[in-house]
């Protein structure tokens, strides 16, 4: 296994499929134009599936699919059984949105996608459309429901939480989450590249989260961290044994144990959701690079991995959007629709 400066190990990675989503969420996407990347940069189902190949034999034993929509990217299951069976990828999961999800949950499951999660902010369909701009909602609906009957090993949903949109939701998402067999995780609010419209003020804290739960609930357990102690949630029950997660990334970092690194549609990795810049993997593999070149490369700047971006961001005094909307039209690549969420 290869290890950081922080000894951290690389054992997680993120493929975003496309950079085009079908969704205009006002935390990710506000705008409304964006620049795309070239349709010829786009990685090959091929190109992923080497690369993938190459970070499963450097200790990669978490693949994620993500965009983006991956759904928007045609023939999805056909990547995914390409990349169930390489040896050492243990879990194949995926994120979306869920528009697409309920005609694709059983090939997605056929094809070896253990898990899914969906992204779901709201149970009331009127409140999607201002946040989204999609009225769509029953069809996400749909798409958990679909998940659940398909057999994926975990369904979970994942609630961006934004002071005045959605915080008077929270137990509504939790009993729904209960009735679909599936786990809510509350996200607090990032400052990501995209994220044009934040501010401190619409974060709704972990802390603040537990204290609006336990005026309805009672006491809220925390669950011990289980085999995965680089999961992103944090994990806590309720008095009736029902479990939620947090995903405090903007309050209570995780930089310490972050294992995970991102390939962009068009074959840019990054190490760190805030990182600058990433590294160009689709030159050397086009060019011919053998897969030992790959991971030579791939493994030495793994090495020298030093990012802890959101603690770094936690640091900031004043702290307000990470790039301006110049600055992303820019370089796509700085969005978190390109990076992958
Ligand atoms: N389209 C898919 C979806 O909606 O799940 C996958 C990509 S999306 C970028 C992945 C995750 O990033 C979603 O769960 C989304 O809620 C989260 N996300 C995007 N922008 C965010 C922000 N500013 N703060 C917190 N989470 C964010």
């Amino acid at each position: 296994m290869v290890r950081d400066v922080l000894a951290r190990p690389l054992a997680s990675l993120r493929v975003s499929v496309t950079d085009r989503c079908n969704l205009r969420c006002r935390y990710c996407m506000p705008e409304q134009e964006y620049v795309w990347l070239p349709k010829d940069s786009i990685l090959t189902f091929e190109e992923i599936a080497r690369l993938v190949r190459v970070f499963a034999g450097l200790g990669v034993e978490k693949v994620r699919l993500t965009g983006g929509e991956p759904l928007l990217r045609h023939d999805l299951p056909a990547l995914t059984a390409m990349l169930a069976p390489i040896p050492g990828v243990r879990d194949l999961a995926m994120t979306t949105n869920g528009l697409l999800l309920a005609k694709q949950a059983d090939a997605l499951r056929r094809a070896g996608l253990r898990r899914v999660t969906v992204s779901l902010d709201t149970l009331r369909p009127e409140r999607m459309r201002a946040l989204a701009r999609s009225d769509r909602h029953a069809d996400v609906l749909a798409g958990i429901v679909a998940a659940r009957r398909a057999g994926f090993e975990r369904v979970k949903l994942n609630t961006v939480v934004i002071r005045g949109v959605n915080a008077d939701e929270l137990a509504e998402l939790i009993e729904f989450a209960r009735v679909q067999d599936a786990e809510v995780r509350f996200i607090e609010y990032m400052d990501v590249g995209g994220a044009t419209e934040w501010s401190a003020e619409q974060v709704v804290s972990q802390r603040e989260m537990l204290e609006i739960l336990s005026r309805r609930y009672g006491a809220i357990a925390p669950v011990p961290a289980g085999a995965d102690p680089a999961a992103p949630a944090e994990r806590f029950r309720l008095p009736d044994g029902t479990t939620f997660g947090i995903i405090a990334s903007t309050t209570a970092p995780f930089c310490r144990s972050c294992d995970r690194s991102r390939l962009t549609a068009d074959g840019t990795w990054f190490l760190c959701l805030y990182a600058e810049r990433g590294m160009d993997l689709r030159a050397p593999l086009r060019a011919g690079a053998s897969d030992a070149e790959l991971a030579e490369l791939i493994s030495a700047a793994w090495r020298g991995r030093t990012d802890r971006g959101a603690e770094e961001r936690l640091a900031l005094a004043g702290r307000t959007v990470l790039y301006p909307r110049e600055a992303l039209r820019a370089d796509p690549r700085r969005e978190m629709h390109t990076r992958g969420g």
